[in-house]
């Protein structure tokens, strides 16, 4: 099974609700970047993974393509002993949603393996008992999020955007992000991003120009407050001639909007030359949600 990462091109966040999730308001997109997850029948659900970041990934009931497999296997009767594999492409802690993807990844994969059957809207909301953004690694594409981001509006677009994603080595943890945006919101309005309607106008268009142009995260503020070396990254991404600029959810990936491929390979090749991330990975967006790739 392979599941992409996202970045978020619009996320706005309304207040802390009284539950202490955020109302979210947020255009997804999932670009070519990937985990690989595979399941295999055994006499025991365990984990192993695999690829960047792996260290950083627990091996117990806590991994999230664990989990999904146990709350997959409580509702369907199926056989929970199996074996998990992660090779990890998607930086971990990045806010590209990798342990999402692994979930969804799971989820299907699963699904797969012992005929359940279910639809991806069944998955999909089985899915936003395990995160927020579960539901969209299995969408895929290009997407409008609202509550916290788990209901999906699939959205009109036009042509292939390229990305260049500039990862970093030490991850933010999202709820930590989340607590500063609201720390800075005692003292005073943060928050410059309410609409994405420029977003989908330039979506629709097919308009990478546009799209450079609104990019938006009411998070990048406080993601900036606790990494405050992805200004530079931010400036130098601007400098080398990125249509925009922009950390991606809670960061600290920063994703950087190229004219086309040929630009992104040089947009690659000159940020790499610089000292302001730890690597380059280019990714072309949409891409589809969570798959089989085959079968034993
Ligand atoms: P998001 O963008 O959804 O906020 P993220 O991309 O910043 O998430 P993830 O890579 O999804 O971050 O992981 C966040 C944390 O979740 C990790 O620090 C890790 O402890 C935990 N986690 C659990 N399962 C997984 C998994 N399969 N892969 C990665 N992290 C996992």
């Amino acid at each position: 099974m392979r599941a992409p990462a996202k970045v978020n091109l619009h996320l706005s966040v309304g207040q802390r609700r009284p539950d202490g999730f955020h109302d979210l308001t947020t255009v997804f997109q999932a670009v070519g970047l990937y985990d690989d997850v595979t399941l295999t029948r055994s006499d025991a659900l365990t984990v192993t993974v695999q690829g960047t970041g792996a260290a950083e990934v627990p091996l117990d009931a806590s991994n999230l393509a664990v989990r999904a497999v146990a709350l997959l296997a409580e509702r369907t009767g199926g056989d929970p002993r199996v074996a998990v594999h992660i090779a990890k492409g998607i930086p971990v802690a990045g806010g590209c949603a990798g342990g999402s993807a692994d979930a969804a990844a799971a989820l299907v994969g699963a699904d797969a393996l012992w005929g359940t059957g279910w639809s991806r809207e069944q998955l999909a909301s089985l899915g936003a008992e395990l995160g927020s953004d579960v539901p969209f690694a299995l969408h895929g594409g290009t997407a409008l999020g609202t509550g916290r981001g788990e209901q999906l509006t699939a959205v009109l677009e036009q042509g292939e955007f390229s990305w260049v994603l500039a990862l970093s080595e030490a991850g933010l943890s999202t709820p930590a992000v989340y607590a500063e945006l609201d720390r800075q919101r005692e003292t005073g309005p943060v928050g410059v991003v309410s609409d994405p309607a420029e977003v989908l106008a330039a979506l629709r268009k097919g308009d990478a120009v546009a799209l450079g142009r609104s990019l938006g995260n009411d998070l990048q503020s406080a993601a900036l407050a606790l990494a405050p070396r992805l200004r530079r990254l931010l400036d130098t991404g601007r400098d080398l001639g990125a249509l925009g600029a922009i950390v991606s959810g809670s960061g600290p990936t920063v994703a950087l909007l190229a004219r086309d491929d040929g630009h992104a390979v040089a947009l690659a090749a000159a940020l790499a030359g610089q000292d302001v991330c730890s690597a380059v990975r280019r990714a072309e967006g949409p891409v589809a949600g969570a798959r089989v790739l085959e079968t034993s």
